[in-house]
């Protein structure tokens, strides 16, 4: 049985499958580092390079803290692009 004849068997039992989130690939540091120390503060959890020390936003989840962490890196890669012209 595959996923579609799963999902055809699920919704005439009333059931539906929803998709289990899957956790995204942490970013490596713009520094390069690619290793991270998790800290978890009262609203959540963020995650701090062990090399150059750079703080992602605090998430409430852990894979909310994954994204928010890519989302700095990839911001961080795009302004420093732009000083660098
Ligand atoms: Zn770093």
């Amino acid at each position: 049985m595959d996923i579609f004849e799963l999902r055809a068997e699920a919704s005439k039992l009333g059931y539906k499958l929803i998709p289990i989130k899957k956790m995204p690939k942490k970013l490596p540091c713009v520094c390069g580092c690619n290793r991270r120390t998790k800290w978890w503060t009262a609203e959540g959890l963020f995650y701090e390079c062990n090399n150059c020390h750079r703080e992602s936003p605090v998430g409430k989840t852990e894979f909310d803290a994954v994204n928010k962490w890519n989302e700095m890196i990839e911001w961080t890669k795009i302004i420093e692009a732009e000083d660098g012209t």
